[in-house]
């Protein structure tokens, strides 16, 4: 018998109706709960919480759901080890102890935390005390910056000295090697030390969670070179990963289901002193997938404001591009986007680009003429209309070659779009700006798209070649069918591959996490599945060093032990059959409870009734198609 897991354990003791309804207005209806989605926007309520099987699920526009963990996940935007940690502190389960490295790291992090929580505290009292703070107080007053704002976002200012920060802090007990792990300081070649930040005013960076991990500092001589001096990437601070603002903007995304993306410190304080609080900062980098994996669990809605100098619109263009690859790819759809209640192209990001009047930034607009700025966020264009203004500034309309130039650069844009009436749109309005045929730009778009599909199929192919080996399966017959089809995925690379194509071939969806019902199943195929993107020939040890040390108990359960062989094309329908069953059986219970529902609905006469009875066609329709898949699964393979 296997210990409870600390998992379960939180499962157990918490109940995800109270957990839920400390997020949300829940109402109770017929023997479940409804509230209006927290993930999408509406306004009849299609989410429902079960208390039975204390699950969740938006019948909307997500038409997603899962457990406690995978709702303060998507929730709060948190990854599995700190939804754990914070499930498990309200549960008042005491979590287990990591493998020793992992708790020194804990407490290396905990430590380097304490030591910036305290640098910035100095530098605010510096900041506020110090005869030498007076040009930085200058600065903010010339900014327009008020106190709440300085005090909220704990800007403080660091003396041009060589060791103030250092003699400070070394006298409040910190060790001189961490200043350097956190970047305060910096090594002399001669030995000894000396601080990394001088005469600067300081902008204490933090986490999605509030705690300080990094500075930027702003130089206060007109000619100071660099401006903004970051600290450097350590432990705790990585920039490409890092929004400045998310913390305190989390909470305006999702109320207002919009994220802007601005450049700088200053817009970011700017906006939210002026009460604009859903903006946050990507720091002088390209966006990157990782700040995007953050903006996305708490919208959808993403608008950048740009630096309209042509450096900064190319910067954040090269930007976009590299954000739709990586959403298009999270963001694959569970099931046949065609058939899911006609919510077209409702996973793709919306992406816009607000356009600033020339020679401003946020901070500027937000200054001079506040209510200026809602209007020209609620003005953003779509990419694709910002992107076509932008080639076609100086295209002589006369010379064919560069029109058809500006077509494909187009191209991987208008791919990206998902909704196939958008993308003609789009194509239309490309044909009529640049005065063609509408036929030329779609047979350009087609042959292009042609290609990619061509290499992807018989790149998949190379990988059904793989030689056949022999497989060893546990099949005992009690193992849940759940633990069964993840321990065969992780038992062989190749295998995930080669089941995904063989349900393509089918028509069904690839392989989701969303097949999995518990929230530690997920977070182990979805790190999975991303190593095998990242090294095809990936190990578990390394999928080991991916998870958090909570999910290694699970991880060695999935690795039974070894009992039955099997043929490499054994394998594959196994699994096949058994993804299938594990559908089927999401299905029928998503079924039964849409019943439930309707029969409720219908019985108060409320509206939603036809949204149910829509959901309920289409679960039953999916059903049928997972069905009929399985009975004819004995030709698979
Ligand atoms: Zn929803």
């Amino acid at each position: 018998m296997a210990p409870v897991s600390t998992i379960d354990e939180v499962k157990d003791r918490l109940d995800v109706v109270e957990v839920v309804s400390s997020y949300l207005q829940l109402n109770k209806s017929g023997g479940n709960y409804k509230a209006l989605c927290p993930f999408h926007s509406e306004k009849t309520p299609s989410f429902v919480v079960f208390p039975d099987s204390q699950r969740w699920h938006c019948f909307g526009a997500c038409n997603e759901g899962g457990d406690v963990f995978n709702f303060v996940m998507k929730m709060e935007g948190w990854d599995f080890r700190t939804a754990l940690e914070e499930l498990a502190r309200q549960a008042g389960v005491e979590l287990k102890p990591q493998t020793p490295a992992q708790e020194e790291a804990a407490e290396e992090a905990d430590r380097l935390r304490g030591l910036l929580s305290a640098a910035a505290r100095y530098y605010r009292h510096v900041l506020t005390n110090a005869p030498e703070a007076g040009r930085a107080r200058r600065y903010i007053e010339g900014r327009g910056l008020s106190d709440e704002t300085v005090e909220v976002f704990l800007l403080g200012y660091s003396l041009p000295e060589w060791e103030g920060a250092r003699s400070y802090l070394t006298e409040q007990g910190y060790k001189v090697e961490d200043l350097l792990k956190t970047g305060l300081v910096i090594e002399r070649e001669s030995g000894g030390t000396y601080d990394r930040f001088r005469d600067r005013l300081m902008i204490p960076i933090r986490d999605g969670r509030g705690r300080v991990i990094g500075f930027g500092a702003r130089t206060l001589d007109p000619d100071g070179v660099p401006k903004y001096l970051n600290s450097p990437k350590t432990s705790l601070f990585d920039k490409s990963r890092t929004l400045f603002g998310l913390d305190m903007a989390k909470r305006a995304i999702r109320r207002e289901d919009r994220v802007v993306i601005a450049e700088g410190y200053m817009d970011v304080m700017q906006a939210h002193q002026a009460g604009y609080k859903n903006v946050v900062a990507q720091m002088g980098t390209a966006l990157t997938e990782a700040q995007l994996r953050q903006l996305q669990r708490h919208s959808k809605r993403i608008v950048l404001a740009l630096d309209p100098d042509v450096a900064g619109v190319q910067a954040t263009l090269h930007g976009v591009e590299v954000a739709r690859d990586s959403l298009e790819k999270e963001w694959e759809p569970v099931f046949d986007p065609r058939g899911l209640m006609g919510y077209e192209g409702r996973l793709g990001v919306e992406m816009r680009v607000l356009q600033l009047p020339s020679e401003q930034d946020p901070d500027d607009v937000i200054r001079q003429n506040p209510e200026k700025w809602p209007e020209l966020v609620e003005e953003a264009a779509p990419v694709v209309d910002f992107y076509l203004q932008l080639l076609m500034e100086d295209v002589d309309l006369d010379d064919t070659k560069a029109k058809a130039r500006v077509v494909d650069e187009l191209l991987p844009i208008l791919r990206a779009v998902t909704n196939p009436v958008e993308r003609e749109d789009y194509v239309q309005k490309i044909a009529r700006s640049l005065r063609v045929d509408e036929r030329a730009v779609l047979a350009r778009l087609r042959s292009k798209g042609q290609k990619e599909i061509k290499r992807s199929r018989s790149s998949r192919r190379s990988g059904h070649s793989d030689r056949t080996q022999d497989h060893v399966v546990d099949r005992r017959p009690e193992a849940p069918i759940e633990t069964y089809c993840l321990s065969m995925l992780l038992r062989r690379p190749g295998l995930l591959s080669q089941v995904n194509g063989v349900l393509r071939e089918r028509g069904l969806d690839p392989v989701h996490a969303q097949d999995f019902g518990p929230a530690s199943f997920r977070v182990i195929f979805e790190a999975w599945n991303e190593l095998l993107d990242s090294k095809p020939s990936t190990s578990i040890e390394l999928l080991r060093e991916e998870l958090p040390s909570d999910l290694h108990g699970q991880l060695e359960e999935l690795q039974a032990p070894d009992e039955i062989a099997l043929a490499d094309e054994q394998l594959v329908r196994d699994v096949v059959v058994t993804l299938l069953r594990l559908r089927q059986r999401r299905l029928r219970q998503l079924v039964q409870d849409l019943k439930t529902l309707m029969l409720e609905a219908h019985e108060e006469g409320d509206p939603r009734g036809k949204q149910y009875d829509r959901a309920h066609l289409v679960h039953t329709q999916m059903l049928l198609k997972t069905q009929r898949a399985l009975a004819q699964s004995w030709d698979i393979g």
